[in-house]
């Protein structure tokens, strides 16, 4: 087998806007000689084919020959691989058998596996592989030679398949795997309705970007993360046992604005005037009143500016929807946040916030000081508090493994850092702030 021999062409270089910032795309392709593969194993094979194997693989190679005996000058794609300084006829070796033997091969790895329970993603992975080792060639000048007939004589040497006899399926679901196979390979010839370069992607992604109101108070703190994310893959990957290599899915148009809505479909449900009034920090409620007011007004006129108009309508009605509910939201609060006195905000914390607050004092919670206590910061009377100390960092980090129990938990921690902050001492502020941070790594870990 010869060196894989491959030279990245960059024909242009494009600047392309990406959240702010530029960011350089190299387009084109690289030129890869083709090489040869290796059989897979299994029952039927080339050598011991009973049937017409091995007279097809001669016919194809035959049919290769001629049309290789013109390449490059078979069409005005191809001849251009003449000015390119890495072409070498002769690199290709004997191609027309190295190529006859891919179609065979992979028929044969399908007839192999098509009746086993991952049949789909092996028979791909194996493709992928055989596709690999066309080669490649940079764009504008066509494909690897002939890749399109791999495709047309797998068509055609499959179709007959939806009828065989299988061994241990039965036979409509021996039809539907073949037809689904068939599906993939004409839709090779359509590649137009899948477009994942990566330029589509950044557009997409930048385009989302924009429209999200990452500079209202509300979403500042997201921006550095959203502005460094490049969501390029799935984040699911398989190792290739033919290729050898593990592959990462890429995301297609489809797939990335289908992500994208579900982004901002979590960060609307997570951050908003209810979840901060939780955490004490709605505040400046005029000052978001007048910032809500005119980013929804923004935000609708995007629609005007924008090239993915469908998706992008996705994203701005959901905004539209948080807009329109946090407005009557703080509408509403307002005057009853006004009327509320002081003084009651102060002493409604749970039992087990104010144990939590005085274990990190290290003041030890007795018969002797618990009324006094209790009235300072809960409008409970009685000693039950005394069943409730905290004797152990463990019992302040350790999950329950019960979703809701350990959110209420973290929201008690949360209080009782708040409790805290009336209290102005550092290293209880410190060691509070700790066992939040380690108990919602651990909650973030375990539930998503
Ligand atoms: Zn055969
Ligand atoms: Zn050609």
């Amino acid at each position: 087998m010869k060196e894989k021999k491959s030279v990245f062409y960059a024909n242009k270089i494009k600047e392309v806007d990406f959240c702010e910032t530029k960011v350089f795309v190299l387009t084109g392709n690289s030129y890869a000689i083709p090489y040869e593969i290796e059989q897979s194993k299994g029952e039927h094979s080339l050598e011991n084919c009973k049937g017409h194997c091995p007279a097809n693989q001669k016919s194809i190679a035959k049919e290769i020959k001629e049309k290789f005996e013109k390449f490059p000058n078979c069409c005005e794609y191809h001849k251009k691989l003449n000015d390119l300084k890495e072409f070498n006829k002769n690199d290709f070796g004997n191609i027309p058998n190295s190529i006859a033997n891919k179609i065979m091969f992979t028929y044969s790895h399908i007839l192999n596996n098509i009746e086993n329970d991952n049949w789909e993603t092996d028979i791909q992975d194996y493709i992928h592989y055989v596709v690999k080792s066309f080669g490649s060639v940079p764009t504008g000048f066509g494909e690897p030679f002939y890749l399109g007939n791999y495709y047309r004589h797998l068509i055609s040497r499959i179709e007959p398949l939806k009828d065989g006899k299988p061994d241990t399926i039965s036979k409509i679901d021996l039809k539907k795997r073949v037809n689904k196979l068939l599906k993939s390979f004409n839709a090779v010839f359509k590649t137009k309705n899948k477009e994942t370069n990566l330029e589509t992607l950044l557009s997409i992604y930048n385009e989302w970007y924009k429209i999200f109101p990452f500079n209202i108070s509300y979403f500042q703190h997201l921006k550095e993360k959203y502005k460094t994310t490049l969501p390029l893959h799935t984040g699911r990957t398989r190792y290739n046992k033919y290729t050898k290599e593990t592959e990462n899915e890429k995301h297609t148009k489809e797939t990335l604005t289908k992500i994208l809505i579900e982004i901002t479909k979590d960060i609307l449900k997570t951050i908003n005037g209810a979840t901060l009034y939780e955490k004490g920090l709605l505040t400046d409620i005029n000052n978001k009143k007048i910032e809500l007011l005119i980013n929804q007004r923004k935000t609708n006129l995007k629609k005007f500016e924008t090239k993915n108009i469908n998706d992008n309508t996705k994203y701005i009605k959901a905004l539209n929807y948080w807009f329109k509910g946090e407005k009557n939201f703080l509408k509403e609060i307002t005057p009853l946040l006004k009327n509320k006195p002081q003084q009651k905000d102060k002493n409604t914390y749970s039992l087990k916030a104010v144990a939590i607050a005085y274990f990190c004092l290290g003041i030890t919670i007795n018969e002797d000081n618990y009324k006094e206590i209790l009235d300072e910061h809960t409008k409970f009377k009685s000693n039950k508090i005394l069943q409730k100390t905290i004797v152990r960092t463990s019992q302040l980090t350790t999950l329950t493994e019960d979703k809701t129990a350990d959110k209420k938990h973290l929201n008690t921690l949360i209080d009782a850092e708040r409790l805290l902050s009336g209290k102005k001492n550092e290293k209880a502020t410190k060691s509070i702030k700790q066992f939040i941070s380690t108990f919602e790594s651990k909650f973030n870990d375990f539930y998503n």
